[in-house]
């Protein structure tokens, strides 16, 4: 079988998790997580960056961060994973959701502005498959109604909105190292502020509510508990397993993006002769390889897809189920029709992409998809 996925390791993983263990200091916020915060610092300039142990994990952080509570409203878009609206449900926010755009799966800005109200407290910003929503139009309706903007950049490392790398838009940015996207330690993440003013509060409320890295830097006397907070660090084995993949990640993306344009070029003729939707890359945006989808032209189609290459040992896979109609936001919520985002959760099909993926497997799996057409 080729798998959809399989993570890739750079080669220095086994090395680091070794020092790290030598070192003697194995518990969270020692020199691999400063290494990984600093790299993401200087490389991108986001002002303070925060390794945490998910994305899950930054989204919640934010949501304390903003003191969301109930009665709160965040605007998200209904095509995205379970984890962004969780984030702020735990807080007791409402949420409403956002469809996608007609031709893409990202959400349709132009759809924002209806769903603000004087309770509104943040949009979140996902940039689908790592391709940038029009970060001017978003940030300048947020601005204007006094809103937060957080970024979803779970699928968006190292990609760009006129040569400013996603992730310094929002207030707050929040990236996943989970073992499906291009930089990976298993689980992790990350919270970037961009926003000076949360800068402290975010390293009392990851300390689990204490002083304690101010403490560590020798600023304050005492390590005393003074905010709320949850324990959001993750250990350093991970992050030098994080930092490993951090030092390859030119090689790494180059990689992808190999895959990413042998697949385009030798299935884009499809756009036509069988009226398959590729994805679209503006021209405010870069590709960082993060997804190689195709839109289909009906639920049939793409389910046939899928066992088609099943059945030549290619595991092909759809991607989010529109969360307006999930049971969970049904129960408690109702949300009129959002058309695109359900027919991308219907349409919409991924092909097997790691790096590693060996030319006779890509190749086959070009064959296969032709094949079906
Ligand atoms: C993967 C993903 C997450 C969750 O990341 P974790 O690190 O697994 O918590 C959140 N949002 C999006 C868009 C994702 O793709």
């Amino acid at each position: 079988m080729i798998p959809f996925n399989r993570p890739y390791l750079a080669g220095n993983e086994i090395k680091y998790i070794k020092q790290a263990i030598k070192s003697g200091h194995i518990s969270g916020n020692g020199q691999f997580t400063q290494k990984c915060q600093s790299f993401f610092e200087n490389k991108y300039g986001f002002k303070k960056c925060l390794m945490t142990t998910s994305c899950t994990d930054a989204l919640e952080m934010a949501g304390v961060l903003l003191d969301i509570q109930e009665g709160d409203e965040i605007i998200i878009p209904s095509y995205t994973f379970v984890s962004v609206p969780n984030a702020f449900v735990l807080k007791g926010a409402t949420i409403r959701f956002v469809d996608s755009e007609s031709d893409h799966p990202n959400m349709d800005i132009s759809k924002i502005e209806a769903l603000i109200n004087s309770k509104t407290k943040a949009i979140i910003a996902f940039h689908y498959a790592g391709i940038a929503l029009d970060m001017n139009k978003l940030v300048g309706i947020a601005n204007k109604h006094h809103i937060y903007v957080i970024e979803d950049v779970a699928h968006s490392i190292d990609s760009y909105y006129q040569n400013k790398a996603l992730g310094s838009f929002g207030h707050f940015a929040c990236f996943s190292f989970h073992e499906t996207k291009n930089i990976q330690a298993g689980e992790g993440g990350m919270l970037a502020i961009n926003d000076e003013k949360f800068i402290d509060r975010a390293e009392t409320i990851w300390e689990k509510g204490t002083n304690r890295a101010a403490f560590t830097r020798g600023e304050v006397e005492k390590y005393e508990w003074i905010d709320k907070g949850a324990s959001y660090l993750p250990n350093e084995l991970t992050a030098a397993y994080l930092f490993a993949q951090l030092e390859k990640l030119e090689f790494i993306q180059n990689k992808r993006l190999e895959i990413w344009n042998y697949y385009f070029e030798k299935l884009n003729k499809l756009c036509d002769s069988a009226n398959v939707g590729f994805p679209i890359i503006p021209s405010y945006g870069t590709n960082n390889a993060h997804i190689f989808y195709m839109v289909l032209n009906s639920e049939k189609k793409r389910d046939g897809l899928i066992s088609h290459l099943q059945s030549n040992n290619i595991l092909g896979i759809f991607h989010y189920l529109a969360l307006h109609n999930s049971p969970y936001y049904r129960k408690n919520n109702s949300c009129n029709e959002l058309r695109n985002a359900e027919s991308f959760e219907k349409t919409l099909i991924r092909l097997p992409f790691y790096i590693g993926l060996k030319n006779k497997d890509l190749n086959n799996v070009v064959k296969s998809v032709i094949n079906y057409f």
